[in-house]
């Protein structure tokens, strides 16, 4: 295998197991977190961004998803700004219910406001350095990549990892999503960057590499939208709700995933049943390893951190205090 590309000293890059995004901390006279991991880890996110930089100054988000924003409160109360791409902003001002899609997957975020709405182009001084605010929808619409041009990082959320290129949504937001992910895709390989700092899993040992599997996975959501996307943000959405809930009792998965809004949509994209499409999704991750039956639950086989359940308690956005309260 080869080593990992270097990253400069002025970053500190902490590789997460889900249910965290990858924290990439900022030091400096104004220390800036981008991402903020799952609300059940907050407490551990903030204290480590203060034993290695100091109180945190801004936080910026490259989309609103549970596993990126959940520290976004705790830091806020502890004198943070929140910047996030301006289509998420707007709605996280407005208190829409589908922010962060969190009613939507049923992930829970405690409530937050943003301070610096995020545009394409826009530079942002983060930590020493400056950094360029790409605009990359179709994980999320808002989605934003961030560009480091002397050293030529590229954080890129959840758009593409080493090994997978991000879900898409297209119940939520339209059957072009699979289109405009895989252009926002083009656009960052265009930047050839020397290092890419994905949300989950390793920074890639050859960004090249990771590029043109994500692109050739992108085409597969647009030329299979069925099986590239559907089926594909099914099973992810599903293994995340297993691991923050520490796994779900035999009996009370299918009840659980019929309630949800998102297997309801791709239920009715891919022209079933709910309940033929939780017994299906169940049967197949069990059978394919990614699911497993331990001690009567089905837990995710893949790596993860334990979540309290306490942890879980806040309100979905549409009970979230106004943002004026603030
Ligand atoms: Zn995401």
């Amino acid at each position: 295998m080869s080593p990992q590309p270097s990253l400069p000293s002025w970053v500190t890059w902490w590789q997460r197991p889900f249910p965290d995004a990858n924290t990439l901390l900022l030091p400096g006279r104004q220390p800036a977190l981008v991402d903020s991991g799952f609300v059940g880890h907050a407490e551990e996110t903030a204290d480590w961004a203060r034993a290695h930089a100091g109180d945190v100054h801004l936080v910026v988000n490259t989309h609103w998803h549970s596993d990126h924003v959940g520290g976004n409160a705790l830091l806020q109360a502890r004198g943070a700004g929140i910047a996030a791409g301006a289509p998420e902003a707007e709605a996280i001002s407005r208190r829409d219910p589908g922010c962060c899609a969190a009613e939507y997957l049923d992930q829970p975020v405690a409530p937050y406001t943003v301070d610096v709405p995020l545009d394409d182009g826009q530079i942002l001084r983060l930590g020493e350095a400056d950094w360029e605010v790409i605009r990359t929808p179709g994980h999320t619409p808002g989605h934003l990549a961030l560009w480091q041009p002397e050293e030529r990082l590229l954080v890129v959320g959840d758009a593409l990892s080493d090994y997978d290129v991000g879900w898409v949504n297209l119940a939520l937001d339209g059957l072009d999503a699979a289109t405009t992910a895989l252009a926002s895709l083009k656009r960052m390989a265009e930047l050839s960057p020397r290092v890419l700092l994905p949300s989950h899993g390793p920074v890639p040992a050859d960004p090249g590499a990771a590029f043109a599997t994500a692109l050739r996975r992108a085409r597969r959501l647009v030329d299979d939208p069925d099986d590239g996307a559907v089926w594909y943000g099914a099973r992810r959405i599903f293994a995340f709700a297993l691991m923050i809930r520490g796994g779900v009792l035999a009996d009370e998965v299918e009840p659980y995933l019929h309630a949800r809004a998102w297997l309801t949509d791709a239920a009715r994209l891919l022209d079933r049943t709910p309940q033929a499409l939780a017994a299906e999704l169940t049967a197949t991750m069990l059978r394919s390893g990614a699911v497993v039956l331990r001690d009567g639950r089905l837990h995710a086989a893949a790596e993860h951190a334990p979540v309290a359940p306490e942890s879980l308690r806040v309100p979905y956005p549409r009970a979230w205090p106004a943002a004026e309260a603030y």
